[in-house]
């Protein structure tokens, strides 16, 4: 689809009022500040709609308790920026089940917002995107959109900068603590988690995460046992409820869970009961961890207020990017809150780096495919790579999953 063609001036203008345009040099900072400085400005923003199948429909509670269907394929929203200088960015958003097309459609209407931009103003810019879709809300699809553009400008700038995101955004370490969760879902027969873990832990990978929340409790233990006598007691274990126990459940399995000596337990409870996490984090020896399914930064800020978890775990791509995943973990250190961003390891890696308290990644090589690079995983941890940016280049397989893509040029 054609772009209503800019005005042919070599500067664009990113005032509002077109009697108002003035010719180069441009004016001094007003209101808007550098956006009418002289320098590099947006000329194009590719957005593409991708489909990853997954090898196996995959499960967890929210499949077994009859809330979801099993996951065959994930959604992503893919951005490419590029400037009139000649730099690029590259950043993403995803949904499990339903909502890719939303993302999509939405980022559709609001891309074009960004062109003649100057691109180092990324905080302006999520704020123009927002009010670019006021009506639609500050959280959730809305931003998510967003969050895919975003994610963009950040890689961009680091990349212009010759550094890796961590580095730019101001690294505390160069390798994060990892663990597997790909290998222990609840569709997976029990030997199999097995074999999984242990092909895991020989990768490289530091720790190992299983699901639980099944309707019989009694099976989730078995489970439990079972790759706790595996793996013994010194490797990091964690489960996953995804939410499927009421309150009373989730006490009494926090309970019946403390002798494994679990790195955390995620999720026992509805995503949005801050309070009911607060009484497990204040009752039971093992820490507490959620936040993945929450889609703005207020939405975690009632977790922190309700002291709702020992360890957040925010999702860059679903609470609107990286501008907001670094407003919220300022918050979540500033109160002293341990940090495991969920999923796409290959954005959290470097917001984790930058984290002040020890976090964890989560490893799932679902994404792998989408991406010519990979991570190098040893010793338990995942390392930085000295690749600019997110150091990530979509494959040909990214492209040949697109189902949809256009691009918007000034
Ligand atoms: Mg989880």
């Amino acid at each position: 689809m054609a772009l209503t063609p800019a005005p042919s001036t070599t500067s664009p203008s990113s005032t509002s009022s077109p009697s108002t345009a003035a010719p180069d040099p441009a004016p001094a900072p007003g209101p808007q500040g550098a956006a009418s400085l002289p320098g590099d400005r947006i000329a194009s923003v590719r957005l593409s709609s991708v489909y990853l199948p997954l090898a196996t429909p995959v499960s967890d509670a929210k499949v077994l308790t009859g809330v979801q269907a099993p996951m065959t394929e994930i959604a992503l929203l893919f951005a490419e920026i590029t400037t009139k200088d000649g730099h690029d960015g590259i950043g993403f958003s995803y949904t499990k089940r339903a909502g890719g097309p939303g993302q999509y459609a939405h980022a559709r209407e609001i891309a074009p917002a960004l062109l003649g931009e100057d691109p180092s103003d990324i905080g302006r810019l999520w704020t123009k995107l927002v009010w670019a879709g006021a009506s639609v809300g500050r959280s959730g699809l809305a931003t998510q959109a967003i969050a895919a553009l975003d994610i963009a400008l950040w890689d961009l700038k680091a990349r212009r900068a010759g550094l890796p995101l961590a580095k730019l955004l101001g690294a505390h370490r160069d390798s994060v603590r990892c663990y597997n969760t790909s290998g222990g879902f609840l569709h997976v027969p029990i030997e199999q988690v097995l074999d999984n873990a242990t092909a895991a832990l020989e990768r490289g990978i530091g720790g190992i995460k299983i699901k639980v929340g099944q309707p019989d409790t009694a099976a989730d233990l078995r489970r439990l046992t079972a790759v706790r006598e595996h793996l013994g007691d010194a490797v990091p274990l964690m489960v996953d409820a995804n939410q499927q126990w009421d309150r009373p459940t989730a006490r009494r399995m926090g309970r019946a869970m403390e002798r494994f000596g679990l790195t955390w337990i995620e999720e026992p409870l509805d995503a949005y009961d801050a309070e009911g996490h607060a009484a497990l984090t204040a009752t039971l020896d093992t820490p507490i961890a959620t936040g993945e399914m929450l889609a703005g930064v207020g939405e975690h800020m009632a977790l922190i207020d309700a002291r709702a978890c020992d360890i957040i775990q925010p999702d860059a791509p679903r609470i609107g990017g990286i501008t907001q995943f670094l407003k919220l973990a300022a918050l979540a250190d500033h109160h002293g809150l341990h940090l495991a961003p969920h999923f796409a390891m290959e954005i959290h890696l470097h917001l984790a780096a930058a984290y002040p308290l020890e976090p964890w990644v989560e490893h799932f090589e679902w994404l792998e495919p989408l991406f010519e690079d990979h991570l190098e995983i040893r010793d338990g941890r995942m390392y930085l790579s000295a690749r600019p940016g997110l150091g990530i280049t979509l494959s040909d397989r990214a492209r040949a999953w697109t189902r949809e893509s256009e691009e918007f040029r000034r």
